[in-house]
């Protein structure tokens, strides 16, 4: 066996599949990017399916990867199995329509088994391949060469990938045979065959051969355009190659494991004899160091991609990690915050082809640390809670298991082996079935989301060419019209009707980086067409929609016109939207990082993720400094330049590793703010002309979104419907005083009133302004309580002397109609009376315009005898609606 590194071995996997013709993608985030069907980046594949389906043209149909995935359902495998992680990379090469099936095996084969690469004993390596799939048997067997005793057909289960609706087909996985030392009762290929879970033969390869498209219904048609998409574990390949028992021992989790025996003082050991010799106490220690060094690396990286602890989703997985972690430290005599010392080890393992990590490494400590000392302090109540179960019920049901396990990050295992401590049952069975449902919950909530797009075969074939001239121009004429359709289906021309086209040169700008489409008109000689979005086509073509009055046919010259009204203010949104970035940066620091940010002609938001909540403050001296950069007057440049010239010469923000060949384009405003960026911006600050933050809501996990407004209009009529808003419900309150004040008058509030009619509101005392008008609504409302207590306190004055008298049962009662009382006032009355009396009924009435209301209330000692509901109940002479209980009754009556 080649004596090869993680770091090698990945380098030979692209370099194989660079000397195949396939272009190299630099890794992504492993937050998702317009998926709402994912929570992570599972798969190599998960990143590239707009290539799949059709919506983008890949730099190239042959394409190759390594990319980071992260997989939850795996979490509790981690330490257990000796293959699995919670992040892992997975190696990948991909066919857009190029080769098929054919090739794909042989690569495969080539790959591994080569004399230049990486030169596994082919005898080693075991196949698998859908039983429909006779094409891909033969290739094996037939061109391959595989004997009949190293491939084995599997079912739908295993060798078919298929998620609902969109491209799907059948796989051939590959496996390494890691002998028999991992296959105690000697099975030997029935743990193939049969698809039995074991450590002997490791699925290193899987090969998935798009081929059919799923409606959604399961009718399958064959894809118009066929792809290839394999994915291979680099931790287990790495595994192989390095001889080691799992994929913890290789040079990729070693050296952190051998950190951790540090941190332990050497109390505790990792131990490879144990693989030969299982000890049951060892093997619990071996688990806590792979889980360890498994989550630390899956933290470090899901940070360094601004993913912080928090709550729900994303950040509550990495808190879950985090827990755990602490958890494990604990059962290796760890018991302080101890994680984030092993962040530079992830560094040093990973940063070759990650070199980002080192920027972020600051960052990746602080939040670790501060959520680990967070965590060991509600540890500590859950020990508490724990005990507390185990005395009072003298067990552990389902549900508090499950809620030590969710809230306190306690593993199963170890709240079974504290409540055997002191001899307590945990109903075990009962918190797996509540971990089920709890799994297929979230499951649930993320399928309710198409996963995939289906193919579509127009934009599979769109290969027309387009250039923008918006950035110098709104109005290009003679443009010509190059391509026209309508439902997917290529079309000569439009006549009254909505569809969309193609032109050789547009100004009109797509939606894409978060500025909005423009809109306008394509004027034709024998017809005007309206444009009202703009969306990329698949080599990057500007698509117009546009509903056409008259005609508009292909190869017609064109005047194409952008709404200029809307662009200019969109732009001044997309320039602002980049200068609030930088000032945020410049007064919370490095750790703000755009995620997001949509701009059009209303105004701008930005999401951004940072580790703490910002306060009024800092918000306030964000604008503050965003306006001062509008009064500089700061030019903006553009430079197309490389990736590396933009970094290192104009200061670019790049947070991921984009390739450094690459030309880009870079906007830049001085030295304040420098983007990638392919919008359409102001000419120089001045231009945006006003700026103002109307908003910041968290939502949540560190992450944030900010609104703001730009210009002089939109900033004036923000704080002109602050000022009107704010003087209305003045006005709202000062009209319900003037009602009341014939009846008693307040100077206050009448000063009140006053004063915010003739503040002057400045953009600096808006908060005053706010205030005071809270101040002055309490004071109203208060006015208005004290008014109606008094009105109460006059009228029910009138009916304080009343007396019992006895009634048909010869028991003390009082019935009267009290017309101008309502029914608040009928109960105020009610329940003094009966307090007054300690044996009496009381039964009063009100007839009115309002309706006719009626309140039964009853002593307590009369209560047992004469329940007050059903006095009311039974009313003599009317019927009543309405309930309540022994001691009062109320409701509606009709005579
Ligand atoms: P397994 O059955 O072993 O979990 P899988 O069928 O889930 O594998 P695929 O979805 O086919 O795996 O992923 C492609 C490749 O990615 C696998 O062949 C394997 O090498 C690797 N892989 C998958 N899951 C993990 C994981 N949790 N940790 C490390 N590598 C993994
Ligand atoms: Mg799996």
């Amino acid at each position: 066996m080649k004596k090869l590194s993680s770091n090698e071995i990945r380098k030979m996997w692209v370099d194989f599949f660079q000397a195949k013709e396939h272009h190299f993608l630099a890794p992504v985030s492993l937050i998702p990017v317009e998926d709402p069907s994912l929570l992570w980046i599972n798969s190599g594949v998960a990143t590239l399916k707009p290539y799949f389906d059709g919506r983008k043209t890949p730099p190239s149909p042959r394409l190759t990867n390594s990319q980071k995935a992260i997989r939850t359902n795996d979490i509790e495998n981690v330490g257990v199995t000796a293959r699995h992680q919670t992040l892992f990379e997975m190696l990948g090469n991909f066919s857009i329509g190029d080769y098929f099936k054919k090739e794909a095996i042989e690569f495969g084969w080539e790959l591994l088994t080569s004399k230049d690469w990486f030169d596994l004993d082919p005898e080693k390596l075991y196949i698998t391949v859908f039983n429909e799939d006779e094409e891909a048997y033969k290739i094996w067997t037939e061109i391959i060469g595989i004997k009949p005793d190293h491939i084995f057909p599997g079912g739908r289960d295993t060798n078919f990938w298929d998620v609902g609706q969109g491209p799907c087909g059948p796989n051939t996985e590959i496996f390494y045979d890691r002998g028999v030392k991992w296959d105690p009762q000697n099975l030997g290929t029935k743990l193939l065959s049969e698809d039995i879970e074991n450590d002997r033969y490791i699925e290193i390869w899987n090969i998935v051969f798009s081929q059919f498209n799923n409606d959604g219904n399961n009718n399958y048609t064959e894809l118009p355009r066929k792809n290839i998409d394999t994915g291979a574990g680099l931790e287990r390949i790495v595994s192989i190659f390095q001889d080691t028992p799992t994929n913890f021992e290789t040079d990729i989790f070693f050296p952190t494991i051998k950190a951790i025996e540090k941190l332990t003082k050497h109390n505790f050991q990792y131990s490879i004899e144990n693989y030969d010799n299982p000890n049951p106490k060892q093997t619990r220690i071996n688990t806590a160091f792979k889980v360890i060094a498994d989550h630390i690396r899956a933290i470090s990286f899901a940070i360094a991609d601004g993913v912080f602890p928090g709550n729900k989703d994303r950040g509550y997985i990495i808190r879950r990690l985090i827990r755990r972690s602490s958890i494990y430290g604990k059962e290796l005599g760890i018991n302080n915050a101890f994680l984030y010392q092993l962040v530079d080890e992830v560094i040093k393992s990973m940063g070759e082809f990650y070199p980002y990590l080192m920027n972020k490494k600051p960052i990746i400590v602080e939040t670790i640390k501060n959520e680990e000392n967070k965590f060991l302090q509600t540890l500590s109540k859950g020990y508490e809670l724990l005990e507390e179960m185990i005395q009072k019920e003298g067990k552990v049901s389902a549900a508090n298991a499950m809620l030590l396990f969710e809230s306190f990050g306690f593993p199963i295992e170890q709240t079974i082996e504290l409540a055997q401590n002191s001899q307590v049952a945990v109903d075990l069975e009962g918190f797996n079935n509540l971990l089920n449902q709890a799994k297929d919950k979230a499951r649930n909530a993320r399928k309710e989301v198409q996963a995939w797009d289906k193919q579509n075969e127009l934009f599979t074939k769109m290969d027309v060419k387009s250039k923008f001239t918006g950035w110098e121009e709104l109005t290009h004429k003679n443009a010509k019209i190059i391509f026209m359709f309508v439902d997917e289906k290529e079309v000569e021309e439009l006549t009254d009707t909505t569809g969309y086209l193609i032109l050789d040169q547009t100004p009109f700008y797509a939606e894409k980086g978060g500025q909005a489409a423009d809109h306008g008109i394509i004027q034709g000689l024998k017809g005007v067409g309206t444009v009202d979005d703009v969306q990329q086509g698949p080599q990057g073509q500007n698509i117009h929609r546009v509903t056409v009055e008259g005609t508009l046919s292909i190869n017609d010259l064109v005047d194409a016109s952008v709404d200029k009204n809307k662009r200019v203010y969109t732009m001044k949104n997309h320039s602002g939207t980049h200068m609030v970035h930088s000032a945020l940066r410049a007064v919370l620091g490095d750790l703000v990082m755009q995620s997001g940010s949509y701009n059009d002609e209303h105004g701008l938001r930005m999401d951004f993720t940072f580790n703490r909540n910002i306060t009024p403050e800092e918000l306030h001296q964000t604008q503050v400094l965003v306006n001062q950069k509008i009064k500089e007057a700061i030019k903006r440049e553009v430079h197309f330049v490389s990736m590396q010239e933009a970094v290192e010469k104009h200061h670019a923000l790049a947070f991921f590793a984009e390739k450094y060949d690459e030309i880009v384009r870079v906007v830049q405003f001085g030295d304040f703010s420098s983007e990638l960026c392919g919008g359409t911006h102001v000419d120089s600050t001045s231009d945006i002309e006003d700026f103002v933050i109307t908003g910041i809501e968290s939502k949540g996990s560190g992450l944030f979104r900010i609104k703001c407004l730009t210009s002089f209009v939109g900033v004036q009529n923000y704080y002109d419907e602050i000022w009107n808003e704010q003087l209305a419900t003045a006005q709202i309150n000062m009209d319900k005083y003037e009602q009341l004040k014939p009846i008693q008058s307040s100077p206050k509030i009448e000063k009140m009133f006053n004063e915010i009619k003739h503040f002057k509101m400045t953009r600096d005392n808006v908060q005053e302004l706010k205030i005071l008008g809270q101040e002055f609504q309490l004071e109203v409302y208060l006015f208005e309580k004290q008014v109606a207590l008094k009105n109460t306190n006059a009228k029910l004055n009138a009916y304080k002397n009343l007396k019992p008298s006895l009634n048909d049962q010869g028991v003390n009662q009082i019935k009267i109609n009290a017309n101008d009382l309502n029914m608040q006032e009928l109960k105020i009355l009610a329940d003094e009376l009966r307090n007054t009396f300690d044996d009496v009924i009381v039964i009063l009435l009100s007839e009115s315009d309002q309706g006719n209301f009626i309140v039964v209330a009853v002593s307590e000692k009369l209560q047992g005898q004469y329940p007050a509901i059903e006095v009311f109940k039974n009313m003599p002479g009317i019927r009543t609606k309405g309930g309540g209980n022994h001691n009062l009754a109320q409701g509606k009556f009709e005579k």
